[in-house]
């Protein structure tokens, strides 16, 4: 990918996707996750970090956290982790190369998250592709 992927380019949709899992979600579009994180709880590795799914404490609310601009760079080194998985066959491949699947992929990530806190990464991104697979998603 060579230009940047702006997130609120694809709000309506998903916010949409996000509240079919998770009602009550909160929806927020950040300069950086990684100082968002860094400012408000636990320090983050990653400077390329594009999402985050937290929990208000004292609403109960999920918050997930996306990158306004997911730059080419932020791009890349997510798929080199996707690239990875087992799971990843060219459907899927071919789906996160396109911005719009790249960015539900990543919500619905962040998404799997909240709704499990004990899944691991490889967890989360296998249950994102699935859910991007069910018919009703398309
Ligand atoms: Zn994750």
């Amino acid at each position: 990918m060579n230009t940047s992927i702006c997130t609120s380019d694809f709000l309506e949709d998903l916010r949409a996707l996000a509240q079919q899992h998770l009602p009550n979600v909160e929806l927020v579009l950040v300069p950086s996750v990684k100082a968002w994180c860094e400012a408000t709880q636990a320090a983050v590795q990653s400077p390329f970090k594009c999402g985050a799914a937290l929990r208000n404490r004292e609403t109960g609310r999920f918050v997930v956290l996306l990158a306004e601009e997911i730059t080419p760079d932020m791009h890349a080194s997510r798929m080199a982790v996707l690239r990875m998985r087992p799971s990843l066959n060219d459907d899927r491949r071919k789906q996160l190369e396109v911005p719009q699947g790249f960015v539900r992929h990543l919500l619905l990530h962040e998404v799997a998250h909240a709704l499990d806190s004990t899944r691991n990464e490889e967890q989360c991104d296998d249950w994102a592709f699935q859910q991007l697979e069910r018919p009703h998603a398309a």
